[in-house]
């Protein structure tokens, strides 16, 4: 499912497991563990599966449970600094 060619440089999208990805849904943030995604290595963009996107979709509109829910920290930034946790 990973191999192809990278859409913003010639890298190829490699397979790499991590330990933990933080996707951002529009109802709020989902986090899965030990998730394979694909990884430009020429520029390192994130690339995810169609399944992995499904795997998000269904935690974030709570069709599917999660295995814990953390809380995240959220602080107003001032007005210039928009931070966005990585
Ligand atoms: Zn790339």
């Amino acid at each position: 499912m990973y191999g192809y060619k990278c859409e913003y440089c010639n890298g190829t999208v490699r397979p790499r497991l991590v330990e933990r990805e933080v996707f951002k849904h529009k109802k709020g943030f989902v986090i899965l563990e030990n998730v394979v995604i694909g990884v430009c290595d020429g520029c390192g963009d994130r690339y995810y599966s169609a399944e992995i996107l499904h795997t998000v979709h269904e935690i974030a509109t709570g069709r599917r449970q999660p295995e814990r829910t953390e809380a995240v920290p959220v602080a107003y930034a001032g007005q210039a600094g928009v931070a966005v946790p990585a």
